[in-house]
């Protein structure tokens, strides 16, 4: 066993797995309680009478391509989301172990933590240096309750990513004491290489990729979370049985081939335009303080008043984060980037705010 594995739940490591129904594509299915006839006008490739494949083999080596990975290093699983939470429930004892997060963040990392009852260590980030990693504070806070570390990059709501550098480091100092979880949904945006081509060399790595954002499949809920082969295997007895829908594995198996892959690096291409449009533009008006760098396909934006902001868009039909929740992020909003005529109307919405400070000034 990888000593990282030391770390998990004790029960969940002699956990006797769920017997789902045996796989058996080459016999007839008298053994899952399924009926043996499709719904009328059912069209899927499976019937969607019968239970899915669980974690797929197709599907799996389709990932494991896609990420350049090994299949063994693959597990498939209803979005990120899924894979956090398997994640806490398998590292975390209920009022003994702890997640460290690194705010302003990702909600739901706290949020799978308090449903299994675990403790939240918080390392903020370097606000003023643009909200970097503070790799020594971590490091110091790691005390033997933390089990896994969850980094964000390019971080939500921020828009930046971590460094590198700082990610391997904190692997390799945190070596057998906590997994470090790097959470890359928005890394297609951010035009450099995933971490994932280190995970040979660290047991305590674990890697989050997702279709939703820039494969434009968030309504199929699929999500890889990439790690060590016998990480893989623990969070495999944890899932939900049969945990992909046979929709979602044929609908990702379809929308990612390589004409969709091509489709989707243009798309980037366009929104990466786009954001340093939208990011350009807004700064030049007296509505907006301040626009953080991005490296995803949102921007964090401090405004002179958020309220004000946030309302100008709901004016014309759009719709814009707000973070404010997180104390340090007064006065910002977070904006995904849209089409350049969403954009557009967003930036003119925003500038009328200006004139009309200007008219109440006068
Ligand atoms: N991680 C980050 C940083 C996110 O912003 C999101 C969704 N907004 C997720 C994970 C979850 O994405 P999904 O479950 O769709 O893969």
């Amino acid at each position: 066993m990888i000593r990282i594995l030391q770390r998990a739940r004790p029960e969940i490591l002699t956990l006797q797995a769920y017997q789902h129904a045996a796989w058996e594509p080459s016999l007839e299915r008298l053994h899952a309680n399924e009926m043996p006839w499709r719904a009328t006008d059912d069209a899927s490739g499976a019937g969607l009478n019968r239970y899915p494949e669980p974690q797929p083999a197709e599907l799996i080596a389709h990932l494991a391509e896609l990420y350049s990975v090994a299949p063994e290093n693959v597990l498939a699983g209803r979005g990120s989301d899924e894979g956090i939470d398997l994640l806490v429930r398998a590292f975390c004892r209920a009022g003994q172990d702890s997640v460290l997060i690194c705010p302003p963040t990702f909600g739901m990392y706290k949020v799978s933590a308090r449903i299994q009852g675990a403790g939240i260590v918080e390392v903020p980030l370097l606000r003023e240096l643009g909200f970097a990693l503070d790799t020594e504070a971590v490091i110091a806070a790691c005390d033997d309750s933390v089990k896994l570390v969850f980094i964000c990059s390019p971080n939500n709501p921020t828009g930046n990513l971590a460094d590198r550098r700082s990610i391997v480091s904190l692997c390799e100092r945190l070596a057998h004491k906590a997994v470090v979880v790097v959470d890359e949904a928005y890394i297609e945006f951010a035009g450099t290489e995933s971490i994932t081509n280190v995970l040979p060399r660290y047991e305590n790595l674990v890697v989050l990729r997702t279709l939703s954002k820039a494969y434009a499949l968030a309504g199929t809920r699929c999500g890889a979370l990439l790690a060590h082969p016998q990480i893989v295997s623990l969070l495999a007895r944890v899932i939900t049985p049969y945990a992909l829908p046979t929709q979602t594995i044929e609908a990702v198996l379809k929308f990612t081939n390589a004409a969709h892959r091509a489709e989707s690096r243009q798309r980037i291409t366009t929104v990466l335009a786009e954001r340093e449009r939208l990011a350009t533009q807004l700064t030049r008006l007296p509505a907006i303080r301040r626009v953080w760098p991005s490296d995803s396909n949102f921007m964090l934006v401090e405004c002179r008043n958020a309220d004000e902001v946030l309302r100008a868009a709901v004016s014309v039909g759009l719709i814009i984060r707000d973070p404010r929740s997180n104390p340090s992020l007064a006065n910002c909003v977070r904006i995904s980037v849209g089409t350049a005529e969403q954009n557009d109307r967003l930036l003119h919405a925003v500038a009328a705010l200006d004139t009309a400070a200007a008219g109440d000034a006068a």
